[in-house]
């Protein structure tokens, strides 16, 4: 069988579009935010998850972090409101 290939930069696209520009764990995200999103396999390519939308998820870059680094726990993540501003603050 063959791998899944990588997402092209159309349905990374359409999947953020889908989820309105949010994560859909923590809810960070919007059009004028910072928050850096990604697009998230449900099921990881490396175990033969597909492209499909239905496998695919927006979340942000702390919480898809948190996903693939064991700590996931699927509950809401909590951010410290002041360390977000500050890190929405860098790189002006
Ligand atoms: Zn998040």
């Amino acid at each position: 069988m063959a791998k899944t290939p990588r997402l092209s930069r159309e349905e990374r696209y359409a999947i953020l579009e889908r989820d309105g520009f949010h994560c859909v764990n923590c809810g960070s995200g919007g059009k004028t935010s910072r928050v850096i999103l990604e697009v998230d396999h449900i099921i990881p390519r490396s175990a033969g998850g597909s492209n499909h939308p239905n496998n695919l998820r927006t979340l942000c870059v702390i919480c898809h972090d948190h996903r693939h680094y064991g700590a996931w726990t699927g509950r809401k993540v909590m951010f410290d409101e002041d360390f977000r501003r500050q890190r929405e603050g860098e790189g002006e």
